[in-house]
């Protein structure tokens, strides 16, 4: 897969993904990861995003569909400022970079489904040189938790879904990951609870914890 060179201005982090190579067809597994809160530590606070628009409790990117324009170009302002300080001021999970750059010697391709756009996600993998073979954004089409953003993910990968993971932090991302034939991985961390859960297959508390079903 060629990621395309109009990417911001996040130049150096095209240099970061690697291009699986369409020339083999043995790896036919891949593991998806969700970005925000998955690999990196939370920071969006969805909570003051909503408060700041003056949107209901519910999806901030569904509740920004049903604004006027004009609202819609005012609230992808304020959404644009988050995603950009949470861009910025991200660290990563504990265990994330080996993680990443331990599945491809266990055959897995690595991608990451993100409803946040190309732009940070890029800037994200830059900064913390994270090196993964394919992208898949909300602008670049339908967005989790509608599995075909699933489904596309893994046909660029060269993935079967049914061999493939999908890891998040959230409900959207298990319902994607279900509808498209994935395996499921919540990642809870320290959250005592959540909804997500009863959508997964496996729940785990760090990421460190993946490396252990992947083999099981
Ligand atoms: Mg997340």
């Amino acid at each position: 897969m060629l990621i395309e060179r109009g990417a911001g201005d996040d130049t150096s982090a095209v240099d970061n993904l690697r291009r699986a190579d369409p020339g083999s067809d043995s790896v036919m597994r891949a593991v998806i990861f969700d970005l925000d809160g998955t690999l990196t530590v939370p920071y969006l606070d969805f909570d003051a995003i909503r408060s700041e628009i003056g949107l209901p409790p519910g999806p901030i990117l569904e509740a920004l569909e049903r604004l006027t324009p004009e609202e819609r170009a005012q609230a992808q302002a304020v959404l644009d400022r988050h995603e950009r300080d949470a861009a910025e001021n991200s660290t990563l999970r504990d265990g994330a970079c080996e993680l990443i750059g331990e599945l491809p010697r266990r055959g897995y391709r690595v991608g990451i489904l993100t409803r946040n756009i190309r732009r940070w996600t890029l800037h994200v993998l830059a900064k913390h040189g994270l090196a993964v073979d394919a992208i898949r954004c909300r602008d670049d089409g339908v967005a989790k938790p509608n599995p075909d953003s699933v489904l596309h993910l893994c046909s660029e990968l060269g993935a079967d879904p049914e061999q493939s993971w999908m890891v998040g932090d959230h409900r959207f991302d298990m319902l994607a990951g279900v509808g498209a034939g994935t395996r499921t991985v919540f990642l809870l961390g320290d959250r005592r609870s959540d909804p997500g859960t009863n959508d997964a297959d496996h729940v785990i508390r760090c990421l460190t914890e993946l490396l252990h079903l992947l083999e099981a």
